[in-house]
């Protein structure tokens, strides 16, 4: 049983950062009350409710600092206890006095590193972004997912939603003084404030939702199409994949579309295989590559395997296909490269970057080292671009985000059309409450079921 009260910073004091002081336990409404000057006083409070006022010392009635403390009362909160959140503006100098302050009331007591996150643990409380991120991890189909994954229980994902929140909580804040106070000095400032923060949190949602594609392709494998005239091996070399990934998670014959779909793992990097010709070229085996048959998956796919015949001339539909890849990922396979060449390897060079040229011999079972290499240099330059370590990667995280940022988009639209802001108000805290849904902060408890419903027996 726990009984004590901690307190901590739990935010990064920086450059203009808000720091916030987390107080979690029995103790942490009393406690925070001693020390907090606002219009009510907080073990009269509701939970989940937000209250702007000062930190004073008690002992010498100095005024520390200008804050927004939240209250949330257990069960429903990070810790499942009751906690106290104090949002500060101020400097480290600041958030430390009050923190020290705190930390003088009598039960509260300095948190250990990770403390916070080991009774949440403890009293059955991760929010839902970690608690799918785990399940994820269960399910993640190679090691870059893996740790993609592990980043996620981390609370990369979460971290940043409730700085979001944070954010949007003291905008709601300055609107409702402002509701309250018309007279008061944030009158005029808050038309432009409401204007400002919304721009800046939808921006930051925009960044969460750009790495929405990424994640999936964690989840579900780069789908990867492999196209060629028929006879030039494709088949063979889906085949030889397959027989090379250690972790085929599941093999799905195309019965929606003509396509065979294959799930391996090469190089660490799921691809979602598909062999576009598999099914019909065995009906019709003069078929030409058929651009019409491969489309929906040539569309599709994030990344393209060409297969060529280095036995053969080029062929025209070939031509055709290569003058098409301008700006996909697509990789050359030049197959058969045992048989004697015939293809008009020159031209293939002028028409393409020579490190996107793969020569190789399925039969041989030449080149798929070499091929495991080019694709996973592909993947992971495309990764440092972004170097971004929190992604999105779940259907319901990808549509919260996105009407979390249109409710802002109205709130500005709102602004600027000199709509009263009381109710420009009511999309900020829409948006604050379908944040608060990514990570499970104002979601019934069925849905919390529902979740961790998922996780496996003892995991
Ligand atoms: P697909 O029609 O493109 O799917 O081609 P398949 O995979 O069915 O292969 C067509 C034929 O080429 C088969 O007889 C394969 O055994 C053969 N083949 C595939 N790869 C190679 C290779 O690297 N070298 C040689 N000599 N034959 C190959
Ligand atoms: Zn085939």
């Amino acid at each position: 049983m726990i009984n004590d009260t901690i307190a901590a910073i739990s935010t990064a004091v920086g450059e203009g950062g808000i720091a916030v002081i987390r107080v979690s336990g029995p103790d942490a409404i009393r406690g925070a009350d001693r020390v907090f000057r606002g219009r009510i006083r907080l073990p009269e409070a509701d939970t989940h409710t937000v209250h702007y006022g000062h930190i004073v010392d008690p002992a010498s009635g100095e005024t520390v600092e200008e804050v927004l403390l939240t209250i949330m009362r257990g069960p429903r909160s990070f810790t499942a206890e009751d906690v106290v959140e104090i949002g500060a503006h101020g400097g480290y100098i600041a958030v430390k006095k009050v923190l020290e302050l705190l930390l003088r009331q009598e039960g509260i007591r300095l948190a250990d590193p990770g403390e916070f996150t080991k009774r949440a643990f403890l009293n059955g409380r991760i929010d839902l972004a970690q608690a799918e991120a785990v399940i994820d991890l269960i399910r993640s189909k190679s090691d870059r997912a893996y740790s993609v994954a592990l980043k996620q229980v981390e609370g990369s994902l979460s971290k940043r939603i409730k700085a979001l929140r944070h954010s949007l909580v003291e905008l709601l804040a300055h609107i409702e003084v402002n509701i309250d106070y018309p007279e008061h000095d944030v009158a005029e400032m808050t038309s432009s404030f409401i204007r400002e923060r919304s721009g800046e949190a939808k921006e930051e949602i925009g960044r969460l939702l750009k790495t929405a594609s990424e994640g999936k392709i964690l989840r579900e494998g780069i789908t990867t199409a492999i196209v060629g005239r028929p006879n030039v091996g494709k088949s063979s070399l889906l085949n030889a994949l397959a027989q090379e990934s250690k972790a085929i998670v599941t093999d799905i014959p195309g019965t929606t579309r003509d396509v065979i779909e294959e799930y391996v793992t090469l190089g660490g990097i799921p691809l979602r295989l598909l062999d576009t010709a598999g099914i019909r070229e065995t009906v019709d085996v003069v078929e030409r590559i058929g651009v019409e048959r491969s489309r929906t998956a040539l569309e599709e796919a994030d990344l393209i395997l060409f297969v060529l015949n280095n036995n053969e001339e080029l062929h025209q539909d070939e031509r055709e296909l290569l003058s098409k890849l301008d700006g996909r990922s697509f990789i050359i396979l030049v197959n058969k490269s045992d048989l004697p060449g015939k293809l008009e390897m020159s031209e293939l060079e002028a028409a393409v970057s020579a490190e996107r040229i793969v020569r190789m011999s399925v039969a041989q079972e030449q080149g798929l080292g070499e091929l495991e290499r080019v694709i996973s240099g592909m993947f992971f330059e495309g990764r440092i671009e972004s170097g971004d370590p929190t992604y999105v990667s779940n259907v319901r995280h990808i549509s919260l985000l996105k009407r979390a940022a249109d409710a802002l988009e109205d709130a500005i639209a709102a602004t600027d059309a000199g709509i009263p802001i009381d109710l420009v108000q009511i999309d900020v805290r829409t948006s604050w409450e379908l944040l608060g849904e990514v990570i499970g902060d104002s979601v019934g408890e069925s849905l919390i079921d529902q979740i961790f419903s998922q996780f496996c027996l003892g995991k």
